[in-house]
């Protein structure tokens, strides 16, 4: 309580927040800004109102996108207080059968190896399609998750305790794949190795490794994301790396901020990874004559503060044409599991992004986050747009002569 009342006074109420943050550009309601939600914590921390539906509603709706915390002039930890809150009252809130589904993939390997090859069988089988039909999904509740899958892909994992062995190496690098992208994205896992070893870093990807923990970590379960985050700090203990690299930045943005501060020292966005090691492919890349829509997922941008990394590198693509989503679009929507509970607002903040990036007919969309692109991709796969979502790396490797 004392540590939520501290974070919180420390909120002057000036507002500059509040063009910032998503959910108060859609709604105009003060109880969902970031000025409000402050106003709200403060109030219940110091027993000035009861714990109410309504008092969670507001602080659930929240996205953590943390564009508020960015043009905070008094530094307010707003993520860390939201985090605190929602742990003080974890009790009262219960889990939809999707987002419990999606924590045990997240968590239990078994889990994960068994959901890939359900998947693979659902989507081949013509299962996903007679499911789709008879509005099943819609019936269990399991419609939003379905939505998201991507189509089948060719690319096959890579082996458990993968490491590169090159000579001589710049350095060894530990790569993190999140348990989406090793669910749902093999060719992103396969072009980071790719581009890495190209760039003269062994990368090695402990089998040990497992969830961020930043689901547990926004829905209150504060020991459950310090457990995950010691499993992955023993994970990338061994063969020295200099860095840990990810390719998620949700991810990222998580591991930046594990109590274990020489871990989370060393975790880096891949793109800011490979420019700020002087990386340079221009030589070894095929040019590519097409237009690229570049998103800039909000952990990457607010938490990471590496947005800088994926246009520098995408650059060095002799060709290419780069056009920025302005600044304007705020959050898309995808939140880590937040599309899943609050598909109206996702689904609002999702079409302005839409509206916006298809004015300039590119050939593709540029995403540093598997969450953001799974839920841009499923949107445009609605609007029936053939437009493809990929990471900054899987673009430079697909160059790479
Ligand atoms: S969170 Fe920061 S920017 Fe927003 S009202 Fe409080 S002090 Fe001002
Ligand atoms: S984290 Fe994002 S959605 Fe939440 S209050 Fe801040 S700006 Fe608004």
């Amino acid at each position: 309580m004392n540590d939520l009342l501290v974070d919180a006074d420390s909120c002057v109420k000036c507002g500059l927040c509040l063009p910032h943050c998503p959910t108060y550009t859609k709604t105009r309601n003060e109880n969902e800004s970031p000025r409000g939600r402050i106003a709200l914590i403060q109030a219940w921390a110091g027993k000035h109102l009861e714990t109410s539906e309504k008092l969670i509603e507001h602080i659930d709706n929240c996205l953590l996108c943390r564009s508020c915390e960015r043009v905070c002039p008094a530094v307010v930890p707003y993520g860390r207080l939201i985090n605190n809150f929602r742990g003080q009252i974890k009790d009262k809130k219960k889990s939809s059968l999707a987002e419990s589904l999606l924590k045990e993939v997240s968590h239990n390997k078994a889990a994960n190896r068994l959901a890939q090859s359900s998947l693979s069988f659902y989507q081949s089988s013509g299962l996903q399609k007679t499911a789709r039909f008879f509005k099943l999904l819609e019936l269990l509740k399991l419609d939003k998750v379905d939505r998201l899958l991507p189509p089948q892909s060719d690319q096959a994992p890579l082996q458990s305790n993968y490491f590169t062995e090159i000579s001589p190496a710049r350095g060894n690098v530990g790569l993190f794949i999140g348990c989406m992208g090793s669910l749902l994205d093999h060719e992103t896992v396969n072009s980071a190795v790719k581009v890495l070893t190209a760039a003269g870093f062994n990368v090695y990807l402990p089998e040990q490794q497992t969830c961020c923990g930043a689901l547990d970590m926004h829905d209150g379960d504060i020991e459950a994301a310090k457990h995950l985050a010691t499993i992955n700090c023993d994970a990338f203990s061994e063969n020295n790396v200099d860095a840990i690299v990810t390719i998620a930045s949700g991810c990222g943005s998580q591991m930046r901020e594990y109590q274990q501060t020489e871990f989370a020292g060393k975790v880096v966005d891949i793109s800011q990874f490979l420019i700020k090691s002087g990386s340079n492919f221009t030589d070894q890349l095929t040019p590519l004559t097409a237009a690229v829509c570049l998103h800039t997922p909000c952990s990457l941008k607010n938490i990471m503060r590496e947005e800088q990394g994926a246009l520098k590198l995408l650059q060095q693509v002799p060709g290419i044409k780069i056009t920025a989503l302005p600044a304007s679009i705020q959050c898309c929507g995808s939140a880590g599991s937040y599309m899943l509970e609050h598909p109206q607002m996702a689904q609002a903040l999702l079409n302005d992004l839409l509206d916006v990036a298809l004015e300039d007919q590119s050939q593709y969309l540029v995403s540093s986050n598997i969450g953001c692109a799974l839920h841009i991709s499923a949107g445009l796969r609605e609007r029936g747009i053939g437009l493809e979502v990929i990471h900054p790396v899987t673009l430079i490797a697909r160059q790479l002569k």
